[in-house]
């Protein structure tokens, strides 16, 4: 049996709805799970509400993955094993939401004015039924209308931090959102390091309070996992990993189970729901 603990539903920006995710899992004959939606827990709120969380066939992981403040670099935090109706983890997530919309209004702005004729409407209607509108809904507008050739040119021309429809949004400090996560019973661990681009960056984050390090992940070659692997080691950390699956074909992995981690590594992350 295999595990994957990072995942996006239709709640952030993936493409399947909770339990069509939980579904294609347990079809994928996955042993454990975390949904780890961009700055929201409603997808797996959803699932509770639905009875469908906890699972007989699968061990869910109630997960998060929370932006951090920075100015130059891409810092992702997730969160294992946190209640999702903890009270201040749910206040703040809401403000980050929030927050979210207001910019989410600017960058179209922006794009209008960079002679990219979109509509929020026509974003809004992409995004369904997703709490944390993100970058990535623009992006596929931009794309299915013929403006870019893929998601990649839109971040890259346009989104990506310093491309000129860039907006930055109301963000927690990264300490911030270690203690929140911890305050909610869960386990911080710092997101796809190589995605930051700075190995000193990450060390330093590190020193904050974090308890695992996300060493598996598609975008890491067998170097970065050994690096990667020895600095968990080094800063006593938990080791995890997953496919940072969004239900796209135009994203690896285009299907569940296509990149996984064993199990040893997940197991550590899982708690029985027993007290919802
Ligand atoms: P946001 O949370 O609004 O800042 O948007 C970031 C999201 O955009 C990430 O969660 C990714 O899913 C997506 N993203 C970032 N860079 C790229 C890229 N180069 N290609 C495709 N999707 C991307
Ligand atoms: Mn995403
Ligand atoms: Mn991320
Ligand atoms: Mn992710």
């Amino acid at each position: 049996m295999s595990s994957d603990l990072h995942m996006h539903t239709s709640f952030s920006d993936g493409k399947l709805a909770p339990e069509e995710l939980v579904a294609a899992a347990v079809a994928a004959k996955l042993n454990y799970i975390a949904i780890t939606d961009h700055d929201t827990v409603d997808g797996i709120c959803h699932l509770y509400e639905a009875g469908l969380y906890p699972a007989k066939a699968i061990h869910i992981i109630p997960g998060i993955e929370i932006s951090a403040h920075h100015n130059t670099h891409d810092v992702h935090i997730l969160g294992y094993n946190i209640d999702i109706y903890n009270r201040k983890l749910t206040d703040q997530l809401n403000d980050v939401v929030e927050a979210r919309w207001t910019r989410f209004s600017e960058m179209v702005e922006k794009l209008r004015q960079l002679g990219y004729a979109i509509t929020e409407a026509e974003v809004l209607k992409l995004a369904g039924t997703s709490k944390a509108i993100s970058r990535s809904h623009i992006a596929r507008v931009l794309v299915q209308k013929g403006f870019f050739a893929s998601l990649n040119d839109v971040f890259m021309q346009v989104l990506d931090k310093g491309k000129p429809a860039y907006v930055p949004h109301y963000r927690l400090e990264t300490e911030e959102i270690v203690k929140l996560i911890k305050d909610a019973g869960g386990i911080p661990v710092l997101a796809h390091p190589r995605l930051i681009h700075d190995d000193e960056l990450v060390e330093s984050l590190l020193d904050k309070g974090i308890e695992g390090l996300e060493v598996f992940y598609p975008q890491h070659d067998e170097e970065d996992v050994e690096r990667y692997r020895r600095m968990a080691e080094e800063h006593h950390l938990l080791i995890s990993g997953g496919s940072d699956f969004h239900g796209f074909v135009t994203r690896y992995p285009q299907q569940l189970g296509m990149f996984t981690i064993e199990d040893v590594y997940a197991e550590k992350f899982f708690k029985p729901a027993s007290i919802l």
